[in-house]
């Protein structure tokens, strides 16, 4: 009787370690699907697709797995596009050009050049990914209470060190040399486009409207990417996005990093030299 209970216990063990390889080889096949509003060349889909499984590989080596499946909306009409932002609660007047939301991205397709789809795709994947972390659902989330406790700066500035770093894995730029060039970059910008980490949200898109979304996302890379480089890479971004309901951003960023916003501020502009 003992003899066959062991026996038993050895089968259900066997079945339970199959039962995990089997859910650990399903969490690496994150599933997407490609949704066209309008007609686009089957090379364009093509570039949407291969940037779509690269983001997903690196997502996959930095120990991130999406669950379900998610939507990239594609439109071939700015109005189209904007109005399915409108839809989704968000407003003008600064339209961005990619937009993510749980479980879904969407790209205004006329306002990017076809070597530029690798840069969106893996970008506005990555924010997907930080929503599932987040714990952030639904299709309107810019209202969500949790999006108060967050910092642009982290959000944009992970999203652009992720899209480096997809696009280093795809051959096509280098994370070192671009995170180099930006550090130049930052040094040079006007003094009233300037930001820094402890940025709102309200703030950030303040400077967006008055200084473009170029030099202030710039701005982002070369932060994040500093924070990246000498305070714990990817784990400690994904410790930031997991810590449960913080009260504010300052109590996020400093559970995971162990230093409040403004001290990494400080840290920061005395690296920059400014
Ligand atoms: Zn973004």
């Amino acid at each position: 009787m003992r003899r066959i209970r062991w026996v038993l216990l050895a089968f259900n063990l066997a079945l339970i370690a199959a039962a995990a390889q089997l859910a650990s080889a399903q969490q690496s096949q994150a599933q997407f699907e490609v949704i066209r509003s309008g007609q686009f060349p089957e090379r364009v889909i093509r570039s949407v697709t291969d940037a779509t499984a690269a983001s997903l590989r690196y997502l996959a080596a930095i120990e991130i797995s999406l669950q379900g499946t998610f939507r990239i909306v594609l439109y071939d009409s700015a109005d189209s596009f904007k109005n399915a932002l409108v839809e989704r609660g968000l407003r003008g007047p600064w339209w961005p050009i990619g937009q993510p939301f749980p479980g879904s991205f969407h790209l205004d397709m006329t306002r990017m050049r076809e070597t530029d789809i690798p840069w969106f795709v893996s970008h506005e994947l990555f924010h997907v990914a930080q929503f599932q972390l987040l714990g952030i659902t639904g299709e309107t989330h810019v209202n969500h209470p949790r999006n108060r406790a967050l910092s642009p700066f982290m959000m944009e500035g992970t999203a652009e060190v992720f899209k480096l770093k997809t696009l280093e894995q795809m051959g096509i730029t280098r994370y070192s040399a671009e995170a180099r060039r930006l550090i130049g970059v930052a040094r040079t910008i006007q003094t009233d486009c300037r930001t820094d980490p402890t940025v709102s949200y309200t703030r950030w898109y303040d400077l967006i409207n008055r200084c473009g979304s170029r030099p202030i996302y710039d701005q982002a890379v070369v932060m994040f990417a500093y924070l990246f480089d000498n305070h714990g890479g990817w784990p400690k971004v994904i410790q930031y996005l997991s810590v449960d309901n913080p009260p504010d951003a300052n109590a996020r960023f400093a559970t995971a990093y162990g230093m409040t916003l403004e001290a990494f501020a400080g840290e920061f502009s005395a690296f920059l030299g400014r």
